[in-house]
């Protein structure tokens, strides 16, 4: 049985309060008024700002990705002591976990593994075998979003390395957004660079990487859920190649916060 952790029921940035010296609302007008400020911030100035509001209520979520080893760069260059974390769905590839422990041991930090407490055998026996081609939306559910929502219960803020050219559906990602469902704000530093400048960032910085992206892996999610891509192709279409899917939900909401459509 999952468990779903509610912190809030409603779902509205209106009623979030920041603490510390700005004791104001959430507001959409504050969000519009910070994405201008941080339109031509680097993640440094973002990443500091964000920590000092929110302290140890604010997190870094990271798949491991360029962008996300980025940032973690970024957090220990800077000593910023944010707890960071990852969803761990139990059948990622082992070269992810491998680039897990290789990030730790060259930046010195524990990167906590968050996971749904239903193993993948009682998956198969609760909603029969390979969920995620029967239904890939309620394995993401079971294995990502409610674990995440889980997590971030007793969070104020969540860093993500998710950037507008990544998909169409992240086209109208902003630097600070309400995130509705998880009832935090959401943090995307680099919401607005590009894949090349992520990527001359690992290289002069001699970072490690993930060595599936050397094998046409733009994005690297789950084993069953990834696939490499054809030149010319957008970043996600390797993920979920045969059903009409390219997030696995997560990322959602402060869009459609932002759209004025809440739920
Ligand atoms: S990406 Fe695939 S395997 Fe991973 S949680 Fe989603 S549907 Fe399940």
């Amino acid at each position: 049985m999952i468990k779903i952790i509610e912190k809030k029921t409603i779902l509205e940035c209106e009623n979030f309060y920041f603490n510390g010296s700005i004791n104001k609302k959430l507001t959409r007008e504050l969000l519009r008024d910070l994405n201008a400020r941080f339109s031509n911030s680097d993640p440094d100035e973002i990443l500091d700002w964000g920590f000092s509001f929110f302290g140890k209520k604010m997190v870094v979520g990271t798949g491991f990705g360029p962008s996300g080893i980025l940032l973690l760069h970024r957090l220990v260059t800077k000593n910023i002591p944010a707890t960071v974390f990852y969803l761990d769905t139990n059948i990622l590839f082992e070269e992810t976990y491998k680039l897990k422990d290789e990030i730790e041991e060259l930046f010195g930090i524990e990167i906590v593994p968050v996971s749904t407490a239903l193993s993948l055998d009682q998956q198969a026996r609760e909603y029969g075998k390979e969920l995620w081609k029967t239904n890939p939306d309620k394995c993401c559910e079971i294995r990502k979003v409610i674990p995440l929502k889980n997590y971030l219960a007793d969070k104020k803020a969540w860093v993500t390395g998710i950037r507008r050219n990544q998909a169409a559906t992240r086209h109208v990602t902003d630097i600070i957004e309400w995130d509705p469902v998880n009832y935090v704000v959401k943090i995307n530093p680099l919401a607005l660079w590009s894949n090349e400048r992520v990527w001359d960032y690992i290289e002069t910085h001699n970072l490690p990487y993930n060595p599936l992206h050397d094998f046409g892996y733009p994005t690297i999610g789950c084993v069953p859920c990834t696939n490499p891509v054809a030149a010319g192709e957008e970043e996600r279409s390797g993920r979920w190649k045969n059903a009409k899917k390219i997030e696995c939900g997560i990322h959602l909401p402060a869009q459609n916060f932002k759209n004025g459509t809440d739920q």
